[in-house]
């Protein structure tokens, strides 16, 4: 039985967790996280006071590595490293940063690529990400760049964080989200970029549920459902 893959890509803040896991709930398909999974090596390098730039520091905790994925009566992912659920602690703002520097880091990469493949492997999959696309599932059946201006996602990621309770100021968030960018994009390995065969979509002027409506017809498509 082959089983159906999507990819989602693009940059921070576009909307693409929110995006992907609707249209896996409607579609029925497992939604993969890959940025969690980045955001679990991050944690455990600033547990180690380690320097999430280094790689020389960063390597060696990769061997005896303790992380697992696993999923809630409703269906949301939950990240747990050495036993303990770090779902909310892999969100704080200290570690998106460190994310993306472990994340420019090949064996890092290269540790995370089997796993991120085998679920592809033995589920019907929506897998959101960097280089999903373009590394990961080249062959996915159907394969997105989600988007949207860099003001728009600082606004989105303000309101995120407010609800949460969290401090949060604007331009903060919008230099962030530029830097992230910036490290993401001109990374030598797998930088996020559009891959041959994917559709562009563009969700500054959209809402939720606009962005919702145009990606399921994307979808719909490329595969008969
Ligand atoms: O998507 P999210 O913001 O949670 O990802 C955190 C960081 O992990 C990103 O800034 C990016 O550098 C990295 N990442 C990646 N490849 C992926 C998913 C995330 O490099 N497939």
């Amino acid at each position: 039985m082959s089983f159906k893959s999507i990819a989602i890509d693009g940059p921070a803040g576009a909307g693409k967790s929110t995006l992907a896991k609707k249209l896996a709930e409607q579609l029925g398909f497992l939604y993969v996280d890959t940025g969690a999974i980045y955001r679990t090596v991050a944690l455990k390098v600033l547990w180690e006071k380690a320097d999430p730039s280094d790689p020389a520091q960063v390597v060696p905790l990769l061997e005896g590595l303790e992380l697992h994925m696993g999923y809630d009566s409703d269906g949301v992912q939950r990240m747990y490293l050495e036993g303990e659920d770090v779902s909310a602690a892999i969100r704080r703002h200290k570690v998106s940063g460190a994310a993306s520097q472990v994340s420019a880091i090949p064996e890092v990469r290269a540790f995370l690529l089997d796993l991120q493949r085998k679920l592809a492997r033995e589920n019907d999959v929506v897998m959101d990400g960097r280089d999903i696309g373009t590394v990961v599932l080249p062959d996915a059946d159907v394969k997105i760049f989600l988007t949207a201006a860099p003001e728009a996602r600082a606004r989105r990621r303000l309101l995120e964080l407010e609800q949460r309770g969290e401090a949060a100021n604007y331009d903060a968030i919008l230099h962030d989200i530029r830097e992230r960018d910036r490290q993401d994009e001109t990374r030598p390995i797998a930088p996020l970029r559009r891959a041959d065969g994917t559709a562009l979509l563009d969700t500054t002027q959209l809402n939720l549920e606009q962005s919702c409506d145009r990606l399921l017809s994307l979808v719909k498509e490329k595969i008969a459902l």
